[in-house]
């Protein structure tokens, strides 16, 4: 699944990343520094640096592949997300899982819970304007 697979040197470190579905990946992370590098730059350049000490380790690494409801996925990137409502903090984390024939899907998982998504690329039909 990962004939489309990349590899370079993180600008940051200097470690290797590799970039999972080339050509429709914006940026990598580096999960050695930090550093966040422009995927579609044939340089590779540094875009950012982690400015934070919080790391999160993802419970699914990146690259693992597996079998959810009957197809074939590829987790490619994991992000960190939170926000607080009326004063409490909520977070939680998004995997990005791939397949070339499916596309893209997020797994989603809050306190343990797990939610799997499709990202619709249009609203459902009958829905209000
Ligand atoms: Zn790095």
């Amino acid at each position: 699944m990962s004939a489309a697979a990349q590899k370079f040197p993180c600008p940051g470190c200097g470690s290797p990343l590799e970039v999972r579905a080339a050509g429709r990946t914006q940026s990598v992370a580096c999960g050695y520094c930090g550093a966040v590098a422009d995927a579609q730059d044939p340089a590779h350049k540094l875009l950012s640096k982690y400015a934070s000490a919080v790391r999160y380790e993802p419970l699914i690494p990146l690259g693992t592949r597996g079998v959810l409801r009957g197809e074939k996925w590829e987790c490619i990137g994991y992000m960190r997300r939170a926000v607080r409502y009326y004063g409490v903090d909520y977070e939680w984390g998004e995997y990005l899982l791939h397949n070339p024939l499916k596309g893209f899907r997020w797994l989603v998982e809050a306190d343990g819970h797990w939610t799997f998504y499709e990202t619709l690329t249009e609203g459902p039909q009958g829905a209000p304007k």
